[in-house]
């Protein structure tokens, strides 16, 4: 068996979350790795684990179309198609699936065999182990489950291909993506979040930042932090935002609405700081402050 999998470059190197992508599929045999765009070639070479680069430099962007197209002509060659469970992932694999009328298996967290997988269901309350019959399996990866390939230490043969002929389906209009020096939020080793009872978003720069700062830490927000305008949507936590589990996850101002809870529980240390002492989140919480945020995070900030 030979799996391929999808990987996302940023800034020159392979994301986190596609190592762990192709941490997994070394489950199945060997692992060969597909790049799209005109960077990333080297980084892609060097990764632990893999046997082939298949390289589409004119494909820039990850078209959805265009990039499902191209996994579908290369999909007989290979037992397995991953992705990490990115946004990216879950745009392009589930086309796939279509063009070739099988089932594609989400946010796979544990891998039993070939063809047994565990995914969570019902926002994470419950896990579902499915068995698929199909001949290719369509997986995304939840890169929090894996430990990713290291960057180095491979030396993978490297394949150009032609990108397919543009369908006029879709095309690029821009990337609007913001510039931040902290680790990516579902990767990094500590995540500290902030809820409605921030109040407001110059509250999430100044209370938060500072402390994320003396932790290396990334920062989240809740769902209602983010409808609110307090931080941008690529920090929302939970079902409907990203999934984290980081070593150490501080909740601060937020209930921990189950919805929260589904992007957040797997963390290894919670710490919830919350004014209500019968707030949800004290029930998950390893370790809770009841006060004000407003007194308790300069106070933290200051004795770290
Ligand atoms: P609130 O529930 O309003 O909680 C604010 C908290 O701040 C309270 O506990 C309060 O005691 C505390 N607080 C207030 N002032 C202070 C202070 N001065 N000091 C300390 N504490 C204080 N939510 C998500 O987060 N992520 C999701 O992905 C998500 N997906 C959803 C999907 C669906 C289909 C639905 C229906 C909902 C989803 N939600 C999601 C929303 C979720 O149900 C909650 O509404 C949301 O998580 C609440 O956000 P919050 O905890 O910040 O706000």
């Amino acid at each position: 068996m030979t799996a391929l999998v999808l990987i996302e470059i940023e800034n020159g190197k392979v994301r986190q979350a596609s190592r762990s992508a192709i941490a997994a599929a070394s489950r199945f045999g060997e692992v060969d790795a597909l790049l799209l765009g005109n960077t990333g070639a080297e980084a892609a070479s060097t990764l632990a684990g893999v046997r082939k680069v298949l390289h589409v430099p004119t494909l820039t962007h990850a078209l959805a179309e265009p990039t499902a197209a191209l996994l579908a002509t290369l999909a007989p060659s290979y037992s397995h198609i991953l992705a990490a469970s990115s946004s990216s992932g879950k745009n392009i694999l589930p086309r796939l699936a279509g063009l070739l009328d099988v089932q594609p298996i989400s946010d796979v967290v544990k891998i039993e065999d070939e063809s047994t997988f565990i995914r969570p269901i019902y926002a994470g309350n419950a896990l579902a182990t499915v068995q698929s019959s199909d001949n290719i399996k369509i997986l995304t990866i939840r890169s929090s489950s894996f430990d990713p390939v290291a960057e180095s230490g491979g030396n993978a043969s490297l394949e150009v291909l032609d990108a397919p002929a543009d369908d006029g389906k879709s095309r690029f209009v821009k990337l609007e993506q913001s510039q931040s020096d902290r680790p990516e939020l579902e990767v990094a080793r500590v995540v500290i979040s902030g809820g409605k009872g921030l109040k407001d978003a110059s509250n999430f720069h100044n209370l938060l930042e500072p402390i994320a700062d003396k932790l290396g830490a990334a920062i989240g927000a809740s769902r209602a932090a983010v409808d609110s305008g307090f931080a941008p949507n690529e920090m929302q936590v939970g079902q409907t935002g990203k999934v984290v589990a980081p070593e150490l996850y501080i909740a601060t101002g937020l209930s921990g609405a189950i919805q929260h809870l589904a992007g957040m529980k797997d963390s290894r240390v919670i710490v919830a700081i919350n004014i209500d002492p019968e707030a949800p989140i004290f029930k998950v919480a390893d370790y809770g402050m009841v006060g004000d945020l407003f007194e308790i995070l300069p106070a933290l900030t200051k004795a770290l």
